[in-house]
């Protein structure tokens, strides 16, 4: 029985993983539930799956969570430290990290300082602190198995492959919602267009990061620091059915590719159960139905945010810490209508020329240029 602790379970990566423990409760457990707001979801949940422990990061929602589960044993904790302690939990196997942004990064750390298998969903923290997360998982013996659906691809394509060289990673995207428009369309595309992905539903921040393919500039970095490939080795291909994952090229020209229906339930089911797999009750791809898939290259023009993320990848240092704090600012400022789409890249680019550069920064670095990130990046919007 592996037992697991779900940090974001009232989200929607939270909320698969728990069908997916829902669907194999011989083998999997939800030792530990954390939400950031939602308090009847969470309540909810907690009834349904009695876990060991649940946290509410929001202080104000406490007392709904606690009085609600008042009649049971699950042990009630609230705020953000607190999302840090319980996973060091010595009974919890696997630390499904399904919060969303910076916020991940803290929590992550502990779990792998606690030596916990790590199925690793939150992006943000690879982009931010890669080197410092990569190299505290090699020395504390904790294995990153990736959630997101291209990084489970390439992580399926790679099974079996030994040291076999990587020549190059072909990262696969929808090419969201707003792929077919031209320049002067996207200057005028409003967030609830954004927020209708084409393929996958998924929580609001990933949806806006999709429509301005800083996803796809996020996963670039994140694939570095899983598989140790330059980024001028990973090809950004978009293919609008999202039916192929991703792939690997090898030396001999042989490409690798993992296939199937967009259903998220596969790669977090795969992170828990690997190297084994478990049968899963989701739609099969039909080839004969498909028939056609199609493949464009990325648009760096129209999607300056993929192009950020290449620049922030050479320049290094605390850079795509910057790029990611600013995206998040303004990611959301889109989202409450107070900037335009273009606006995102560009002041994204801004903070990138802005905030201070730090060669080396240490882990309390990136925390220092988050927050100041955050400050000038809202001043750049309040303008
Ligand atoms: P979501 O917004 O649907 O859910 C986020 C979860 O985190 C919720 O449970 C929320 O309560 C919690 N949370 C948010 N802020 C918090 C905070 N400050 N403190 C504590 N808890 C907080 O997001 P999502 O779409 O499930 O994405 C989660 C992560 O997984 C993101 O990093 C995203 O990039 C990544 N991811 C998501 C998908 C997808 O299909 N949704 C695919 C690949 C990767
Ligand atoms: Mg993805």
């Amino acid at each position: 029985m592996k037992k697991i602790a779900i940090l974001g379970s009232t989200g929607s990566i939270g909320t698969q993983a728990l069908d997916v423990i829902r669907q194999h409760k011989d083998l999997f457990e939800a030792h530990t539930l954390t939400a950031g707001s939602n308090a009847d979801l969470l309540i909810q949940q907690a009834r349904e799956f009695s876990p060991d422990t649940v946290v509410i990061a929001n202080q104000d929602k406490y007392n709904q969570v606690k009085e609600a589960l008042a009649d049971t044993d699950i042990k009630v904790y609230r705020g953000e430290q607190a999302l840090c302690e319980v996973v060091e939990n010595e009974n919890i196997d696997i630390v499904l990290t399904a919060m969303v942004g910076f916020a991940g990064l803290r929590p992550t750390i502990y779990a792998i300082q606690s030596h916990k298998t790590i199925a690793l969903a939150n992006k943000e923290t690879l982009v931010v602190a890669g080197d410092i997360i990569t190299r505290l998982a090699f020395e504390n013996h904790a294995p990153i198995l990736p959630v997101d659906s291209e990084h489970s691809a390439i992580f399926q394509a790679l099974a079996g492959e030994g040291n076999n060289k990587i020549e190059k990673i072909l990262l696969t995207a929808s090419g969201g919602p707003f792929r077919k428009l031209n320049f002067e369309e996207l200057q005028t595309v409003a967030a609830a267009q954004a927020l209708r992905h084409p393929n996958w539903e998924m929580g609001a921040k990933i949806t806006i990061d999709s429509a301005t393919m800083m996803n796809k500039g996020f996963e670039m970095i994140e694939a570095k620091w899983l598989y140790n490939v330059k980024p001028a080795d990973i090809e950004i291909v978009v293919q609008p059915e999202s039916i192929i994952h991703s792939a690997v090229q090898f030396e001999d020209g042989s490409i690798i590719a993992q296939l199937g229906l967009p259903d998220m339930r596969l790669p977090i089911q795969y992170a828990f159960s690997f190297p084994q797999r478990l049968p899963l009750n989701s739609g099969r791809l039909d080839l004969f139905e498909i028939q056609t898939l199609h493949f464009e290259k990325a648009d760096r023009e129209k999607f300056p945010c993929i192009q950020l993320a290449y620049d922030a990848c050479q320049r290094g240092g605390n850079i795509p810490c910057i790029m990611n704090a600013a995206n998040e600012v303004v990611n959301r400022a889109f989202r409450e209508t107070k900037i335009g789409f273009m606006d995102i890249p560009r002041i994204i680019a801004q903070a990138m020329e802005e905030v201070p550069f730090i060669t080396t920064p240490s882990l309390e670095d990136y925390f220092t240029t988050d927050s100041e990130t955050r400050r000038y990046t809202q001043q750049l919007i309040q303008g």
